[in-house]
């Protein structure tokens, strides 16, 4: 695990993501590849698609790339098609992890194998394989960099030494109900939280503390923004700030940093501490003029290299690599998993984590 992280900060990664789809699981590919992605509307998963089509190219597949833009339906039938069009293997990001049964059932009947990518497909046998990062620690680095922002830990989460007592207002945003991620982020995430709370150093001002109350549906950075707003009329009108906003996705953030900019808080001055994830790249900047204060950087390329070479291995025949059989239990059954590594991304390490390994330029960045 150490290594992988080392690789990260060296740049050696790219090298083994870009040339990686080919090595380990032998020969020469061929037949058609079905990759289905939830939206183009959040940056990752274009990087995502393109990165697992081009590994599969390099490996001799033709591939069927499908957008579902969010809707259900779309992505039914995206998948439908590509079982119809005869493909031999499907990657699936899911929209709603629990909506797939019936298709993947049609996809089990013809001896389709099916790796669920990123997301858990829930309550489906026809699940064979599972290509993510380890969610619940991506929840736990999330927190941290809330409470590092705030002064009270290091990236690490070990408590400072000189750490304020606080009290620290702070407000909690979750991702989609229907995305099986969403709840393995926020469980992370309280958990450490959760003793700050109980000894009074931060303190949840609008009593928001339950899962289906700072969910936002379909991850979508508009709803976020209202109810970042009704949470600063409904609570902070009095005089009082917000200190922290532990949110799980980069998107969430632009939005809680928008309806913050409307309220008149100021970066320098009165801004609270914002977590993210993805590493978008306007979040970056957003990162570099400190208007959010940390993003968790999940290196796409690598989750496509796991998954397209899970998909080659199962076309040769061969068992493809896994690390965890333990904790993703989609409801019907635990699905053998790969799981990554995450790292958290401030202002300082921006330079390592994200330039050197060649994910962004400094002129993306500055730009
Ligand atoms: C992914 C996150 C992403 C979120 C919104 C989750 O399932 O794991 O990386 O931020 O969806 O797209």
């Amino acid at each position: 695990k150490k290594t992988l992280l080392a690789a990260v900060a060296t740049g050696a990664l790219f090298l083994t993501a870009c040339s990686g789809s080919t090595g380990d699981s032998g020969g020469e590919g061929d037949g058609l590849i079905g990759v289905a992605m939830p939206t183009r509307s959040s940056e990752r998963w274009i990087q995502d698609g393109d990165a697992v089509k081009s590994q599969l190219e390099e490996a001799g597949f033709e591939v069927d790339l499908q957008y579902a833009e969010d809707d259900i339906p779309t992505q039914v039938s995206q998948i439908e098609n590509m079982i119809t069009r005869g493909a031999r293997a499907l990657i699936v990001a899911s929209i709603d992890g629990t909506t797939l049964s019936q298709v993947l059932q049609d996809a089990a009947d013809a001896d389709i194998p099916v790796i669920a990518y990123d997301r858990l497909i829930r309550d489906s046998e026809n699940v064979d394989y599972y290509a993510s990062f380890d969610n619940y620690i991506v929840g736990v680095q999330q927190a941290t960099s809330v409470l590092n922002g705030l002064g009270l830990t290091d990236l690490e989460g070990e408590p400072l030494p000189d750490a304020p007592a606080g009290p620290f207002n702070v407000e909690l945003f979750a991702g989609s109900p229907d995305d099986n991620n969403a709840t393995f982020f926020w469980e992370g995430a309280i958990d450490t939280l959760q003793p700050y709370i109980d000894e009074g150093t931060l303190v949840v001002k609008s009593g928001q503390t339950d899962f289906e109350q700072a969910a936002i549906l379909r991850w979508d950075g508009e709803v976020a923004q209202e109810r970042m707003e009704n949470l600063l009329t409904s609570t902070y009108s009095d005089g009082s700030t917000v200190d922290g906003v532990l949110s799980p996705y980069d998107g969430l953030s632009r939005g809680i940093i928008s309806a913050l900019t409307d309220a008149g808080y100021t970066v320098g001055e009165d801004w609270p501490i914002i977590s993210g994830q993805d590493a978008e790249l306007d979040s970056v900047k957003a990162i570099v003029s400190g208007e959010q204060y940390a993003t968790i950087f999940k290196d796409t390329r690598l989750l496509a290299e796991v998954a397209s070479d899970m998909a080659i291995a199962l076309l040769n025949g061969e068992e493809p690599e896994v690390n965890n059989t333990e904790d993703y239990d989609n409801g019907v059954k635990v699905v053998p998993s790969y799981l990554l590594e995450s790292a958290i991304v401030v202002q300082d390490n921006i330079q390592e984590i994200l330039v050197d390994s060649g994910y962004w330029t400094e002129e993306e960045i500055s730009g």
